[in-house]
């Protein structure tokens, strides 16, 4: 399960990943929602910038509750903590199956468990260890559904010292569904007076107060990503995608670019072609329409990005430009949120798809 990058790939691809941006982020987070502490979600290998780096700075920072998808992924955390000396609690959002078990005991992990099914799994241990118990207010993804909620508040042998649940529409704060799911919430948590409660991700950790509760569950905002539809000015850039030329040439009217040969010069046109591509996490969606800045200047992708290559269209440059020299993607004055709106995805999907062969680099 573990993901770590391997590469140290200097003649291609690399992300620069400001470990102070994220520190940033962190207090950026903790202002917006003072009354709640603030977990750090973790997932997913830090959402594609490196678990043991990013954990070992939100350590620094002082945060005390993780949360990942997986066991294995919990696993991987704790080890890093330990090597820090850092207490944390860790908690695990896909709950436990009878077959992970015992990682969850050996790793000191916490489940949050879905379901009356998970419930009794977990009730049924001899210790009485904790758990987080998420409840779905309407999002029908994962969660145990209101109807189950009462069988497991009477499970004995059950210690719930967190109850959360997920907003489905926090990308738009205007959204009605918000307010119906945090209500609805407000009113089932009172049922678990001795948990804590926890219904914000970063979305509802940049909305007010009333989506706050005691304990906010931030993951892309401390990667520098916003949160919702628009562009988030409160959150550092953290991640900045770099890639170096590695060949130059010109076309005449009439050629084309690439597979498919989609791109058909319309003028005399000069290209950069760049070694980075759907290999390494940048969207076959971005064909034709992501840019870069290069030499100062933007530059459109022309025709269809490939495995390894994409090929710029630098006809406008004044400055020349030549090999090796480098291609930001996102990070600076592309921002993550506009470089994932130029490929038709977000900015979740544009980190955690960064390749292996992309090296990181911390700053
Ligand atoms: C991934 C996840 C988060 C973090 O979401 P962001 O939008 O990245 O802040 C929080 N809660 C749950 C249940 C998640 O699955």
């Amino acid at each position: 399960m573990s993901r770590h990058p391997s590469s140290n790939n200097t003649s291609g691809p690399w992300v620069d990943i400001n470990l102070g941006a994220i520190a940033a982020n962190c207090a950026t987070l903790r202002a917006a929602a003072p009354g709640a502490e603030m977990a750090a979600v973790v997932k997913c290998n830090a959402y594609g910038l490196g678990l043991a780096a990013v954990a070992k700075t939100l350590v620094e920072q002082n945060c005390k509750t993780f949360f990942v998808a997986y066991p294995e992924e919990g696993a991987d955390l704790r080890k890093v903590l330990n090597s820090r000396n850092a207490n944390a609690a860790i908690y695990v959002f896909n709950g436990p199956l009878p077959q992970t078990m015992a990682l969850f005991q050996s790793a000191n992990l916490t489940p949050v468990l879905n379901s009356l099914e998970q419930a009794t799994i977990w009730a049924a241990q001899p210790d009485g260890a904790s758990a987080a118990l998420h409840i779905d207010t309407g999002m029908n993804r994962l969660g145990a559904p209101l109807s189950e909620v009462d069988a497991i508040a009477a499970l004995s042998g059950l210690n719930i010292d967190l109850v959360m649940s997920h907003l489905a529409c926090a990308s738009d704060p205007a959204h009605a569904k918000n307010d119906e799911q945090r209500n609805l919430f407000a009113r089932i948590a009172k049922d678990f007076p001795r948990a804590r409660a926890s219904l914000s991700a970063s979305g509802g950790a940049l909305m007010d107060a009333r989506f706050h509760f005691d304990l906010i569950r931030p993951g892309v905002a401390l990667y520098g990503g916003s949160p919702f539809d628009v562009d988030e000015p409160r959150l550092k850039p953290v991640a900045v995608l770099r890639a170096p030329v590695v060949q130059l040439r010109d076309i005449a009217p009439g050629e084309t670019v690439g597979y498919n040969a989609s791109f058909k010069a319309a003028a005399p046109t000069r290209l950069a072609t760049v070694a980075l591509g759907y290999g390494d996490g940048m969207p076959i969606s971005g064909s034709g329409s992501a840019q870069a800045v290069i030499a100062g200047a933007r530059a459109r992708v022309a025709g269809r990005i490939s495995m390894d290559l994409i090929s710029l269209d630098i006809s406008n440059h004044k400055s020349p430009i030549k090999t090796g020299d480098i291609a930001i993607f996102f990070g600076e004055e592309i921002s993550l949120f506009a470089a994932a709106k130029s490929c038709n995805t977000s900015a979740y999907e544009l980190l955690t798809g960064l390749g292996d062969r992309v090296d990181r680099r911390y700053l």
